[in-house]
């Protein structure tokens, strides 16, 4: 018999491999939906008070376990403890404001009968019944833990099939998990690589939470319309950051810099491209250069680490970074600093004289990247912000606070930011999400659990319809009563009012009874 094929953990930092995991079959992953399927009957049963209580068990797990995570973090991913501590403050902070709003987000509400005033109407959110939560790997806590807190509490089961990339962080998830014997039935956690991911999408779940790259993105929505399954899609981003000549240039240089550097530059809303007003632009790609000499490369286990920056997480984020770079500087990019990679440590690296025929301006690079072009004016600065096929975020410089508005009402993308980068992420209530090639989801806030739930309507009272004029027990003269009623009602002008009031009155006449022939003997004509 052929051994299991295994997922290697790798330390991206010294490639040392510290242990593996033994990847799912197909037909496990059909057993886990199954079984998840069973579950989700008597999860969904549970009141939203029961089901808050249980997830509270796992916040508790979890911070009890806060070195584990940004351990594994810092040995599986490369992460600074320091930035592992941010992506984890996250999660617990998302978890909290979820399990405090869960259940007035999720309770029934009413909706205005309107002309059925015989009946009350209401909107109730019920589960799917399986979400299958796929995950990526640049933020392999927040993003899987976030999405599978929501769709639990929304009442669903959930089946998670992590990146392949982080898989001890993905055995820490699972064993956390495991840690609370009340939630254990209702979610499962498969091991793999893509395949495992097909797999589960070919298993059909009730709804699929993707996190990923936009082309994986379109391999799912592909194999899921077979079931007809839902899919949420949180996918790829290419933000912008528009300093504006009235803008704090130094501020805008530093925000920009760390938005570009945080995490490797590995992060969906990192700023990917920096568009400056022409008079500005010298002093801002001055201050640039300076922000980013600060950074130091390095990764160690402590948790005051010195470093500000490792290295990038697995070996193909090497090659897409190599490649962005090659093509800008064949095309006439300059590096002002940077530009060298040891290993798996990519310098943060700041490029001028770039343009949009170059990759690093128009494709994902998620590396530490701030290619800074210089612009006419902010009308340029927007047109050349929208040329591009994602939209997640975008960030605009300016001290003018109503100006910035208005450039950033502008773009299109999911969450403009005046005067900061990347920090938008913590807002626990502010949705987030992208528009174009970066999906359709919604994460963080009420949406974020509505998203989980379906609404199923209800109008609710004794008595049937009274109004036969719009039933097959109409009676002659109900056209004039309808056609009155709709133009007193909803007339626009006071002409179409006035016609309905005729029409009513026509109505009412064919209504009346007819008048009985009289019994008086006619009156002789003269
Ligand atoms: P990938 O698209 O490579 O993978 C995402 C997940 O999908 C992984 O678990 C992967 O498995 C799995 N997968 C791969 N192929 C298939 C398939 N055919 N069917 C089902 N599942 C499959 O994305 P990355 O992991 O590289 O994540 C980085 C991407 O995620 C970036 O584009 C980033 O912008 C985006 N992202 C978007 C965010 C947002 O909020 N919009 C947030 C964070 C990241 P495996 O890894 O094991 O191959």
């Amino acid at each position: 018999m052929n051994p299991r094929p295994t997922l290697p953990f790798v330390n991206p930092a010294t490639g040392e491999q510290f242990g593996e995991v033994a990847m799912n079959t197909p037909a496990e992953v059909r057993q886990a939906v199954a079984e998840m399927r069973q579950a989700a009957v008597v999860w969904r049963q549970k009141p939203i008070q029961e089901r808050v209580r249980i997830i509270r068990q796992l916040q508790k797990v979890l911070i009890d376990a806060t070195d584990e995570v940004t351990a594994v973090l810092n040995r599986d991913c490369g992460k600074t403890r320091q930035d592992a501590l941010v992506e984890f403050f996250i999660t617990i902070n998302l978890m909290d404001r979820y399990c405090r709003s869960a259940e007035s987000w999720l309770r029934p509400r009413r909706v205005p009968s309107g002309i059925y005033y015989f009946k009350r109407c209401y909107v109730e959110q019920r589960p799917y019944g399986v979400v299958g939560i796929i995950g990526p790997w640049n933020y392999p806590v927040v993003l899987t833990g976030t999405p599978v807190i929501a769709a639990l509490l929304a009442g669903n089961t959930v089946v998670l099939k992590p990146s392949e990339v982080t898989a001890a962080t993905n055995v820490l998830i699972e064993q956390l998990l495991n840690r609370v014997p009340e939630l254990q039935p209702y979610v499962r956690v498969v091991h793999g690589d893509g395949s495992v991911g097909a797999a589960l999408v070919e298993a059909a779940p009730d709804l699929i939470f993707l996190t990923g790259s936009t082309p994986t993105g379109k391999k799912v929505m592909k194999a899921a319309a077979d079931n007809l399954t839902p899919v949420i899609c949180e996918l790829g981003g290419k933000d912008p950051l528009i300093v504006l000549e009235d803008a704090n240039v130094e501020e805008a240089a530093r925000w920009g810099v760390w938005g570009a550097c945080f995490n490797a530059g590995q992060t969906c809303m990192a700023v990917e491209r920096v568009y400056v007003v022409e008079k500005v632009y010298d002093a801002f790609v001055e201050a640039a250069v300076r922000e980013a000499q600060a950074f130091q490369m390095g990764c160690t286990a402590d948790k005051e680490s010195p470093y500000s920056m490792g290295p990038l997480t697995f070996e193909r984020q090497v090659h897409i970074v190599d490649d962005h770079l090659q093509d800008a500087l064949a095309k006439g990019a300059k590096v002002l600093l940077g530009g060298r990679r040891d290993q798996m440590f990519m310098q943060p690296t700041v490029l001028v004289d770039v343009d949009h025929s170059m990759k690093v301006m128009r494709e994902e690079s998620f590396g530490p990247f701030l290619p800074i072009m210089k612009v006419k004016d902010e009308a340029e600065a927007i047109r050349l912000a929208n040329d591009c096929a994602f939209g997640l975020s975008a960030y605009v410089w300016s001290e003018d606070l109503t100006r910035a508005q208005r450039v950033a009402s502008q773009i299109n993308a999911g969450t403009l930011v005046v005067n900061d980068a990347l920090s938008h992420f913590a807002v626990t209530q502010l949705p987030f999400g992208g528009v174009k090639h970066t999906g359709n989801g919604r994460v963080h806030g009420q949406q974020d659990l509505l998203q989980f739930t379906q609404s199923h309507s209800y109008a609710v009272g004794r008595t049937p319809s009274p109004l036969d004029i719009a039933t097959h027990l109409r009676k002659p003269g109900h056209y004039w009563l309808g056609a009155g009623i709709m133009r007193v009602l909803f007339g626009v002008t006071p002409e179409q009012r006035l016609q309905g009031v005729q029409e009513l009155a026509n109505g009412v006449k064919e209504r009346l009874p007819e008048t009985p022939p009289s019994s008086a003997p006619a009156t002789p004509s003269p």
